[in-house]
């Protein structure tokens, strides 16, 4: 039997585990993905990609590439409600509302004040192979797709795993220092005895995946529209561009319905169910997949047993309502690939890897439960314009024809309405959610202050350089060029950054970096350093002195500051290194 050895083996080639394959590269770190499927996934399913999301793509150079086949944000920068998608009875095609959404409209400059990148829409059919690619490039010969994990052991200092060619039947023994269950929860952590906690789901739906011409009756600018039929609450569905043209001249579409019972749908029967929901009769249809799914709302109880790790839907699976599954998996992948580096470089000991689960498990908490609060309030909304499944069959039509009254009493359903669509900001605006979570225990050095107050919808961000918190962005330039604060990390070693008065800081940074065995970029933005603060951006949201300083890890994450001078830099930053790494 053949067999390799490597420092980390990563099971599944979806979009967390691919990313993982990108960062570890980037990190120079030597693995194996292995992917059972021969290709990637078939399927568009996660489609939103958020700001931190690209963030994080623009520091590993994915972003242009994503770009180049996303859809711009004027394509689906808004959320809208509408009663049927065609029809010509009264009640038929018809605008209930719109908002801004997920960074558009008038949320752009918004969005566009935190972060270097606004959010995007590239569904995981046409982003996974962008990653591959990327990971491919970095590690020619290492992504194995048509391969799976069949079994694997810890053995305490090295995990063994029997990896089969799907299409050969041939099985490799891979010996890894870590395995990293990207699977999506299919298999590595309940093998290693990790239990998914959360309520027992009861909400299945189905997606049908199709192409057809739908550019005569669609209404493009949306992440989704939702469809509430004035008939029956089972006509009801939801849409969304799937690609790959955006707007008018989308061919592929993403088309949520109520399930009925298991099976009731296939590639051939569902064709009449779409012609009757979109109320086109004859339209040409071509059906790619219907899916049957479970809505679930759970997170694992450890995201580490010994030398096996898990991330992404592995670690956390939600309802889609506000994007953040594949999101908070690529961001998990993100937070792991520099401590397993750094682990494996030999600069931290094993213990860094526990901060892992100390970070990312109460991020995962939290984007599970806000997504499960945001799709049970997007019920309460539907439900209060008689939209809702809890709206009989036979009262829709009149709750609906009362939204559209143009009487007095009209007025006030609709201005009624308003309010209560505003609320739903909280499911489509929470930018917050997207780029403010942060640690509060882990790899980071608390210097004691609190965390800034959060508004209950997360629809306003306050960018702080709070240990644990993302670098706060700021527009800089240098020589000329302009670049975010973020752009400073690179791909790899943490960042110093201080102020023009914070020489002190820098001198002291490559003996420090060389005690530890780590990169340290030291850095300094302000009058006459080398980074300039052209617009004043930088010194808004530093909350530093030009004296202090500002410790940034691979992730972009802070791990410590000062606000001002310290007597001794040296031995301040040496504490701090041998905190942050548990040394
Ligand atoms: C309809 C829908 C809409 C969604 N919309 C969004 C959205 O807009 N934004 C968002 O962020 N999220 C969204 N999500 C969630 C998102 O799709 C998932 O969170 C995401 O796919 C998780 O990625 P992953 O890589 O962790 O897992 P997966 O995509 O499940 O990938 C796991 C991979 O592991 C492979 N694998 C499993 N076992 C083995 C093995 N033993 N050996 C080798 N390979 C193995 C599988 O074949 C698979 O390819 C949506 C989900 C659905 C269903």
């Amino acid at each position: 039997m053949t067999s390799i050895e490597v420092p980390v083996l990563i099971v599944g080639g979806g979009g967390c585990g691919l990313s993982a394959s990108v960062f570890l590269s980037d990190q120079g770190i030597d693995h194996l993905l292995v992917e059972r499927h021969a290709d990637t996934s078939r399927v568009p399913k996660a489609h939103y990609l958020n700001q931190r999301t690209m963030e994080i793509f623009r520091q590993h150079g994915i972003r242009d590439d994503v770009l180049a086949e996303a859809a711009p944000l004027d394509k689906f920068g808004k959320v809208r409600w509408a009663t049927t998608f065609a029809g010509d009875g009264p009640l038929d095609a018809r605008r209930i509302h719109e908002m801004d959404a997920f960074g558009g409209g008038e949320l752009t400059e918004r969005y566009g004040a935190a972060g270097p990148e606004l959010p995007s829409k590239l569904p995981q059919m046409w982003l996974e192979p962008i990653l591959r690619r990327h990971a491919e490039q970095r590690s020619p010969g290492r992504i194995l797709f048509s391969h799976e994990v069949i079994d694997f052991s810890d053995e305490g200092d090295h995990v063994v795993a029997e990896v089969r060619n799907v299409e050969t039947g041939e099985v490799i023994t891979v010996k890894a220092q870590y395995l990293l269950g990207a699977d999506g929860g299919r298999f590595v952590g309940s093998k290693v005895g990790i239990e998914m906690q959360g309520p027992p789901s009861n909400v299945n739906t189905t997606t049908v995946y199709f192409s057809a011409d739908l550019s005569q009756w669609w209404e493009e600018g949306t992440l989704i529209t939702h469809y509430l039929s004035p008939e029956d609450p089972d006509l009801s569905v939801n849409l969304i561009e799937m690609g790959p043209s955006w707007g008018k001249a989308c061919e592929q579409w993403g088309l949520h319905m109520a399930p009925g019972p298991p099976g009731r749908w296939d590639n051939e029967t569902v064709v009449d169910r779409i012609r009757e929901v979109l109320k086109v009769p004859d339209l040409e249809v071509t059906v790619h997949k219907v899916t049957d799914w479970i809505v679930n709302a759970i997170l694992a109880d450890k995201y580490r047993v010994g030398r096996v790790l898990i991330a992404g839907d592995a670690a956390h699976k939600q309802p889609p309502a506000v994007g953040l599954g594949l999101n908070t998996g690529i961001q998990d992948a993100h937070n792991i690939a520099w401590k397993l580096a750094a682990v494996l470089n030999g600069s931290a000991p094993e213990s860094l890897i526990d901060t892992y689960e100390a970070e990312r498990r109460p991020v995962g908490r939290e984007n599970v439960d806000w997504a499960v609060s945001a799709a049970q309030h997007h019920q309460v909304v539907i439900d209060a314009i008689g939209g809702g499944h809890n709206i009989p069959a036979g009262r829709r039509g009149q709750r609906l024809a009362a939204y559209f009254d143009p009487s007095p009493l009209g007025d006030t359903v609709r201005a009624r309405a308003l309010e209560i669509f505003d609320t739903h900001r909280g499911g489509c605006q929470s930018f917050e959610m997207e780029v403010g979570f942060a640690y509060e225990e882990g790899a980071v050095v608390s210097d004691g202050t609190e965390r800034p107050a959060r508004v209950p919808m997360r629809d306003e961000h306050t960018p702080t350089s709070r240990p644990g918190h993302r670098l706060p962005h700021a527009w800089i330039t240098r020589d000329g060029e302009r670049l975010s604060t973020l752009d400073l990390t690179g791909r790899t070693g943490f960042t110093l950054i201080t102020g023009p008065e914070g020489t002190a800081w820098s001198e002291a940074a490559p003996r420090v970096a060389e005690k530890f065995s780590v990169q340290v970029n030291a850095v300094r933005i302000g009058d006459g350093a080398e980074y300039a603060d052209v617009d004043g951006g930088w010194e808004a949201v530093r909350q530093i002195t030009g004296a202090g300083a500002l410790l940034i890890r691979p992730d972009q994450h802070v791990a410590w500051r000062s606000t001002g001078a310290d007597e001794d830099a040296e031995r301040a930053l040496t504490e701090v290194f041998a905190t942050i790494l548990d040394r």
